[in-house]
């Protein structure tokens, strides 16, 4: 799998320096190591963990870690990639990192997790000490394993999206899903001239990005018509009601067995009729396979990578724009600056300064988007690519790296 930026096509766009296409067009920076825990006399626990720092031209490497069985060293590098690409568009002071491990975490007790985060932490202490990498919550990995490493490293900036009682930012856990809800509400008026009351979403994925995202387009007054999970969906067109639907995940651990609509397939969910639909669960999901079902009219990316290549291309000729993935799920990384500036400064913020903060650098970025995009005659994707690569071009200027 290679890289996610385009360097041919972006090239007729924008002047891209040769050296500054060299250094990202590969990480800078790749750790993997074998993680291996004995948790008793006949206990263990191995896996293959991947650390990847893009490029760090604006800062230290910033990403989540993920906690996945399969997960691979090209997945890191392209979530890493994205990074790079989503920080530089949201104006932040940092670069573009990911950590991956290789390992199934509802098959762990939270005891043996916990063990597993700890021992992670032990292997990259400098890295994490020194600000080199600054982790954050991704798939299989959530607030509580953020105050583990903050326990284990003592330094309140060497990880983001810690609770709010144990130096985490109010608003945090929520700014994922703030961003992709203000895109979305963004790209309904801007692009499709749609007024939000009763707009139609589906949401697919009920995780944090998903759970919120629903939340914030219901708030805004859209109507969530179907929502799911790893397990299946629910549809119910007079609209879910949301925050009951999040409860249930929470107590029964999956969105099919909700009693407020019917139940569908995740293949159903994204082909229904509806005005936006959010993918907000993994990459990959609309495919060439798949894109031609596609009957949203627009599509606002809440995962990272949902839309392949050959997804896009189709839905291009159908007409559906995409908002991509590194301007839309910005909040989570906005927020995360917020919570490394507070604890370095000590200053304290609130939940509603959080919200108001992502909301004008998600406006400022669609902004920018929306006109480049005019300007250069390309898709909203190739815009923010355009737009981010410029500012990390500039970024290896500053610093005499080319
Ligand atoms: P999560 O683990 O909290 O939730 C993931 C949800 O997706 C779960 O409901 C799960 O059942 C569902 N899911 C997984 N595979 C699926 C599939 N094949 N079909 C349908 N549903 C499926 O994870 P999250 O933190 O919400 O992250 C979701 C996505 O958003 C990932 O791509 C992640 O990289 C991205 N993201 C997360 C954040 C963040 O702050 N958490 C920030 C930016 C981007």
């Amino acid at each position: 799998m290679g890289s996610v930026i385009d360097f041919e096509a972006l090239g007729r766009l924008i002047e891209i320096p040769e050296a500054a296409r060299r250094l990202l067009s590969g990480p800078e920076k790749e750790i993997h190591f074998a993680l291996s825990l004995k948790t008793g006399e006949r206990g263990l626990i191995v896996c293959d963990c991947y650390v990847v720092y893009h490029c760090t031209a604006r800062g230290p490497a910033k990403g989540g870690v993920r906690m996945s069985a399969g997960a691979t060293l090209d997945e890191t590098r392209r979530l890493a990639e994205l990074m790079s690409l989503k920080t530089a568009l949201a104006g932040l002071p940092f670069g573009g990192g990911k950590s991956c491990l290789s390992i199934d975490p509802s098959r762990l007790t939270r005891f043996e997790k916990t063990a597993v985060i700890k021992e992670y932490v032990h292997i990259l202490r400098l890295e994490l000490e020194h600000g080199n990498y600054v982790p954050a919550p991704d798939l299989g990995t959530g607030p509580t394993d953020m105050a583990v490493i903050f326990g284990e490293t003592h330094i309140p900036e060497s990880v983001t999206a810690k609770p709010p009682r144990v130096g985490g930012l109010p608003g945090r856990l929520e700014a994922t899903g703030r961003s992709v809800s203000k895109a979305a509400l963004l790209a309904l008026d801007r692009l499709l001239g749609k007024p939000v009351a009763g707009a139609r979403a589906a949401v697919q994925g009920y995780g944090n990005v998903g759970s919120h995202t629903a939340m914030f387009m219901s708030e805004a007054g859209a109507k969530v018509v179907a929502a799911s999970d790893l397990t299946g969906g629910i549809h119910n067109p007079r609209g879910l009601d949301v925050r009951a639907l999040a409860d249930h995940v929470r107590r029964k651990g999956t969105v099919s067995t909700f009693p407020g609509g019917e139940q569908i397939g995740n293949d159903e969910l994204l082909a229904l009729d509806v005005d936006v639909l959010l993918p907000c669960a993994r990459e990959d999901v609309l495919t060439g396979q798949n894109a031609r079902d596609v009957r949203a009219a627009l599509v606002v990316e809440g995962a990272n990578g949902p839309t392949t290549p050959e997804a896009e291309a189709i839905l291009s000729d159908k007409g559906v724009p995409v908002v991509p993935d590194i301007l839309a799920n910005a909040g989570g990384v906005i927020a995360s600056y917020v919570e490394w500036r507070n604890a370095k400064s000590g200053a304290l913020t609130t939940k509603e300064e959080t919200f108001e903060l992502v909301d004008e650098r998600i406006g400022k970025a669609f902004d920018e988007m929306l006109r480049t995009s005019g300007d250069k005659g390309c898709s909203l994707r190739m815009a923010s690519f355009a737009i981010a690569v410029e500012e990390l071009v500039q970024s290896m200027r500053d610093r005499e790296w080319i």
